[in-house]
């Protein structure tokens, strides 16, 4: 039976050992990270993501700044804002939208979601580091790495090849010497070329997609999706399954992420962590 990957608590110490930090950061250079999120419109959902963030933040001494822009805001508008944050140094780290124009816009060193072309491109390319990593494809990383997955010279399966989640995974992976390769909806017999991995990440949003017999025995299996399924017991009506058929991979792989529990909780934790790493970064804090 599969060792589960507690995702839960890995969060949990990362974001402890970020607190702990933090406050020797603003005990000798006088200086918190700063995180600013450019909110456009007032959807529930975006709001609640942004409350979340901002909890989160306070939580281990990281200060917030939020902007709230009517729902009719030009982009003018918006990257009038962009560029001041990008100019202030307690910003460390700029929330944006997906938006191609307002993407470029933020400065790379502040780019705390990793999102930007030239990150992305950095991440790409050899012998050269990103100024930071998209959230969830770290968080993923991080699990292995602190569970002591090993990843040179393994083989690696990536399902899907999103710009947040499978793509920069896949190249993350390839960065730490695995050979990867990417399982996207035009790939035929995906549960052969999955069965060949030692490391599978699955970034797909279908669940269950992944079955017991797609998996080799004994590998290690990082489930990213969040699918809300059915489920008359539940007092929501649903409940939240991965990509992975925990049920029957968990009897064969060696380690798994539950969902929830797993990669989610270390999606934020990651941008705490970057949000940090850029602060130390501008004010040379070692
Ligand atoms: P997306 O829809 O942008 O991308 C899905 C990818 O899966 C695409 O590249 C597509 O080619 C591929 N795909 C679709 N059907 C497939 C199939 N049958 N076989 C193989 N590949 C297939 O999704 P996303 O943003 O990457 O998110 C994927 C899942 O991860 C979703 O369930 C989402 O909710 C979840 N997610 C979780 C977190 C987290 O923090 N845990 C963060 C982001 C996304």
């Amino acid at each position: 039976c599969a060792k589960i990957i507690d995702g839960k608590l890995v969060a949990k110490q990362i974001r402890e050992e970020i607190a702990v930090e933090i406050a020797k950061m603003k005990d000798v250079i006088g200086v918190v990270p700063g995180l600013a999120v450019i909110l456009v419109g007032s959807r529930k959902d975006s709001q609640t993501y942004v409350r979340n963030k901002k909890k989160a933040c306070e939580a281990v001494g990281i200060k917030s700044y939020e902007v709230n822009l009517p729902e009719d805001s030009s982009e003018d508008e918006v990257l009038k804002h962009i560029a001041t944050f990008n100019s202030d140094p307690s910003v460390h780290g700029i929330l944006h939208m997906n938006d191609e124009n307002i993407l470029n816009a933020v400065s790379i060193e502040k780019d705390v979601d990793g999102f930007h072309p030239l990150n992305i491109g950095r991440l790409a390319m050899q012998g050269r580091d990103p100024f930071f990593v998209p959230c969830t494809p770290k968080g993923c990383m991080e699990l292995l790495h602190r569970y002591g997955v090993e990843i040179k010279g393994k083989r690696a399966v990536v399902i899907g090849r999103s710009n947040i989640v499978g793509m920069p995974a896949a190249l993350l992976l390839q960065k730490a010497n695995a050979t990867v390769s990417i399982v996207h909806s035009n790939t035929k017999k995906p549960e052969e070329i999955t069965r060949q991995a030692d490391i599978v990440i699955a970034a797909v949003g279908v669940a269950n997609l992944v079955r017991g017999s797609w998996i080799k025995p004994g590998a290690a299996i990082i489930d990213v999706g969040i699918n809300p399924v059915d489920d008359p017991e539940s007092p929501r009506g649903y409940r939240l399954v991965g990509d992975v058929c925990y049920e029957e991979a968990s009897k064969i792989a060696g380690l798994i992420t539950p969902v929830p529990g797993g990669v989610g909780p270390m999606t934020i934790a990651m941008l705490l962590s970057n949000t940090l790493e850029s602060a130390k970064r501008i004010h040379k804090f070692k």
